[in-house]
């Protein structure tokens, strides 16, 4: 899918054929096999991977995932969006990604941070603050960056906090990143409102997965923007009301109950239904592919914003299109969250830290210019978002690598 998707791209943008096949390919891809003492006394072999795509525009940056479905071709295909997903925002960074086979539900701490540190030490012939720059993805967080960080430094006999991002504040991490997915999804909203000339207060909205990304975007549309949250779910289902739910009391009813099918105030809804209700804005923040041929045509949103990677199929884009429904694609709607990664690397690298202020003002001006510029693709060729985005990604990457020209 990814592969299919860059070609895409490089057709319409007529890209040469020497260009086509170096980006249509990882440039470098680490398997590592790696012993793990577990707490029964015996010892475990895991499998691991870390791919960079391209570095072409910079160091390569990408999340790393624990999961018992991590293989090479995902890793490979995640690894190519993270460089798309850069370069349409503009940040100085090419695509990397990695990945570790395992369970990490049926581990314990000690088990984990033993995985962490012996995989992080495999993958130190990558990894670097001037090479390659690991984050949270699936099944990690600010804990594991802080042991991967730990393990590097250790290595090196001085701190090196620029060498992972998503790291507690304690260690260099940076004020408002985890609300900066997002914020970063907000600020698009914003301006995809501005463009389609609607007024984002009072306007109803629906969002699909009330975790990180869904709850946060909830609470930013309802608090800032006034908008009126209608329905949201979690993997539990949904819960809807015409009237508008109360962000502050579903954010405590999703704390105490682990769910906000809870929440008294409402109809309970299937997640199907959930995402044709009437509203204005549709946030998927769940999963992927929610949204296919199946039910593209019975969305009633204007504007669509995918918090979650992947929730649209192709068909359901062509419906969209014709239907004259906005996409704000996930490479350039949930980039919020690399771009105030990239903006912790660069305080790491200075040891100059800025205030959440600062971090949130940054990351409104790459989210805004970002739009600007899909958007203006987008009218230039009267294609849809996703095209767009994916245009002005491609073409970035294929001028620096054109730039350089080939070694030697
Ligand atoms: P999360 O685990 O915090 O939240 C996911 C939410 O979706 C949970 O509330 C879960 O209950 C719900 N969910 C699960 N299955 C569902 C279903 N079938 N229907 C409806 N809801 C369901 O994860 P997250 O970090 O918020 O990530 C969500 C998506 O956003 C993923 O696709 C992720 O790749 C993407 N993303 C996240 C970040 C980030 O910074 N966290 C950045 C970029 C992209």
């Amino acid at each position: 899918m990814a592969q299919r998707q860059f070609d895409l791209a490089a057709e319409q943008l007529n890209l040469e054929d020497g260009l086509r096949q170096i980006l249509r390919n990882c440039k470098r891809s680490l398997e590592v096999t790696f012993p793990v003492k577990m707490d029964d006394g015996t010892v475990k072999i895991f499998s691991g991977y870390r791919v960079q795509h391209n570095i072409a525009r910079g160091p390569a940056k990408g999340g790393i995932r624990y999961h018992p479905d991590v293989n090479l071709d995902e890793v490979k295909a995640l690894a190519m969006w993270m460089t798309w997903k850069c370069a349409v925002v503009n940040i100085p960074y090419g695509g990397a990604k990695g990945g570790v086979v395992c369970d990490p539900k049926k581990m314990s701490l000690g088990e984990l941070e033993r995985l962490t540190r012996r995989y992080a030490t495999e993958i130190s012939l990558l990894i670097g603050p001037e090479s390659d720059i690991p984050a949270p993805d699936v099944n990690t967080d600010s804990r594991t960056m802080a042991w991967i960080m730990d393990t590097y430094s250790m290595h090196k006999g001085y701190s090196v906090p620029a060498v992972v991002t998503g790291k507690p504040l304690s260690v260099g991490g940076s004020e408002g990143r985890r609300e900066a997915t997002s914020r970063g999804c907000v600020f698009t909203i914003r301006e995809a409102a501005k463009v389609l000339k609607m007024d984002l207060k009072d306007r109803p909205v629906v969002v699909q997965g009330f975790g990180n990304v869904g709850a946060i975007a909830a609470e930013l549309l309802y608090n800032l923007e006034g908008s009126r949250i209608v329905a949201v779910s979690d993997s539990r289902g949904g819960i809807y009301n015409p009237k508008g739910l109360d962000v502050k009391k579903l954010l405590a009813v999703k704390r105490e109950a682990g769910t906000v099918v809870e929440y008294r105030d409402g109809d309970k809804v299937s997640n199907e239904e959930l995402l044709e209700l009437p509203c204005d804005i549709l946030v998927p923040a769940a999963l992927e592919k929610q949204i296919g041929e199946h039910n593209a045509d019975k969305i009633k949103a204007r504007l669509v914003a995918e918090g979650a990677n992947g929730p649209t199929t192709p068909e359901a884009d062509a419906i969209f299109f014709a239907k004259k429904i906005m996409v704000l694609p996930d490479i350039l709607a949930n980039a919020g969250g690399v771009t105030v990664s990239y903006f912790e690397w660069v305080q790491d690298l200075q040891s100059l830290f800025w205030s959440e202020e600062e971090v949130n003002a940054k990351l409104e001006q790459v989210m805004k210019r970002a739009f600007r510029d899909v958007y203006a693709m987008a009218q230039e060729h009267n294609i849809g978002m996703r095209q767009a985005a994916y245009l002005v990604a491609v073409n970035r990457v294929a001028q620096a690598a054109r730039a350089r020209g080939i070694y030697p």
